[in-house]
């Protein structure tokens, strides 16, 4: 067993010296613990980065894919300190990340290992949850391995949890996409829109009314959930996407009957050869190839698959087929390059520590014990508030600043929750009167 492990305050450590390692991004935020952790008996690899816990414990999922690197455990680790910043939960910000393909290792072995490395620190300063490549049973074997029942959330409901599985996270999208819209036209009406982006966003979704097309590119937890309650609001998908092929049809796809017939199969184009169900309709899917669903014309596009999957190739795209707004479903799904590059072309963009924290908000009413339509009721209240007043703030600045060329709806609840890290980072450091002054003065908030 080997646990290697730096702190802030010592993180000169050999790992520092890798040009992709999280590590070498520290900052005055984070990260405060890097941990690398190898298992000789059972070959388990994996990494834990705890970003920032002034706010409480590091609360972030376990990524179990071949693909993971530290650095991309810190990118999400940060991620999720912004996010339970912004939706203002007692939980800082951490993630974990086991490397390989759990569909060809031995995952209960490994999901044991794992927790028994970083039992230290399980729940005091992380608290687990699913993530890609993780479900409801590894996190029951993950609490029962630490034994602590808060050492996880998004365990099974036999353990008192309430599982991703229920969609948290795709009900926050579909939350996040209604109160975009609401908000549009009300600051429509109210004459408000003084940045020409905004404008032309808010002429096309008000001329568009029920007709706003939309497209979500992944159907995984988050994206089959996000089609399913946006299908609750009647709002018209054109088009979902996985990793196998992507299902158009420009009039709208009957969602229901798309998730009965997605049923017995695993992926988007086993469609294709789509036989009939007696009991209900057959439909003929025009099966495309998953790319195209940036060749579409569309409202509004929702990314809920891949990290960077809007990128300098790919934005370009989504300009010329008409997308006015992007609700990041998916963790960090746009590159920077491609983030300036849409803002400054006036599309507005929610993005992920705001849209998809549905799934963390149903993880702290968990860990409080309470029940799973309370965790509704909260995501939609809290998720509700955070897009208004990040919305709300970035249309206050276009005003003050007499700023009419884009809204960076990013930049402006980053300051938010940046804001709400820095006091609780002075007050854990005991200054009190410090900190009341710095939130007095809005200290770090650059507008
Ligand atoms: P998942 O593994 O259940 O689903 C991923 C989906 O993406 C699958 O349908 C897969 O086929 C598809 N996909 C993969 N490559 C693709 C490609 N090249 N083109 C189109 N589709 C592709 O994962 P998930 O839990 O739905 O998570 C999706 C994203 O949302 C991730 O970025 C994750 O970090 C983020 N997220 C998840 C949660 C959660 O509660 N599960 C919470 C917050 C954020």
């Amino acid at each position: 067993m080997n646990l290697h492990s730096s702190s802030s305050s010592s993180i000169q450590s050999p790992l520092s010296s890798g040009e992709s390692h999280g590590w070498s991004e520290m900052d005055e935020w984070g990260p405060e613990k890097v941990l690398q952790v190898y298992d000789p008996d059972t070959g388990m690899k994996g990494v834990l980065v705890i970003d920032n816990t002034s706010t409480g414990p590091g609360k972030g999922g376990i990524r179990f894919a071949e693909s993971v690197t530290p650095s991309e455990v810190f990118r999400l680790a940060r991620t999720m300190t912004w996010k339970c910043a912004s939706a203002g939960l007692p939980f800082g910000g951490a993630k974990g990340g086991i490397i390989a393909n759990p569909g060809k290792v031995n995952k209960v072995e490994w999901m044991k290992s794992f927790a028994k490395m970083i039992k230290p620190y399980c729940p005091s300063q992380y608290i687990a949850a699913t993530d890609v490549g993780t479900t409801e049973l590894d996190m029951a074997v993950f609490a029962h391995e630490i034994g602590d029942m808060r050492a996880c959330t998004g365990k099974p409901q036999e353990l008192g949890g309430i599982p991703h599985e229920l969609g948290t996270t795709g009900y926050g999208v579909s939350v996040a996409l209604k109160t975009t819209i609401e908000f549009l036209k009300e600051i429509k009406r109210n004459g408000m829109q003084s940045q020409e982006s905004l404008s032309s966003v808010c002429n096309s979704i008000d001329t568009k009314g029920k007709d706003i097309r939309v497209v979500i590119q992944g159907f995984g937890n988050v994206g089959s959930f996000t089609a399913k309650f946006l299908d609750d609001l009647k709002i018209k998908l054109i088009g979902v996407s996985d990793v196998s092929g992507f299902v158009f049809n420009n009039e709208g796809l009957n969602i229901p009957q798309l998730m009965r017939d997605m049923r017995e199969k695993t992926k988007i184009s086993d469609l294709s050869s789509n036989q009939s169900q007696q009991q209900h309709q057959q439909v003929n899917y025009n099966i495309l190839n998953k790319d195209e669903i940036f060749d579409v014309e569309t409202d509004i596009f929702i990314p809920a698959a891949l990290t960077g999957a809007i990128n300098d190739r790919t934005a370009p795209k989504l300009i010329e087929h008409g997308v006015k707004i992007i609700i990041e479903a998916a963790n960090i799904p746009t590159t920077p390059s491609a983030d300036n590059y849409l803002v400054d072309n006036g599309i507005l963009i929610i993005p992920d520590f705001l849209a998809n924290s549905g799934g963390v908000i149903g993880s702290f009413v968990e860990y409080q014990g309470r029940t799973e339509k309370e965790a509704f009721d909260l995501i939609e209240y809290k998720i509700t508030n955070s897009i208004r007043n990040a919305l709300y703030s970035s249309v206050q600045r276009g005003f003050n600043q007499n700023d009419t060329s884009r809204v960076n709806v990013r930049k402006t609840a980053m300051e938010i929750a940046k804001q709400i890290v820095y006091r609780a980072m002075l007050l854990r450091k005991g200054a009190i009167s410090v900190a009341r002054e710095a939130y007095a003065r809005k200290d770090r908030i650059i507008y």
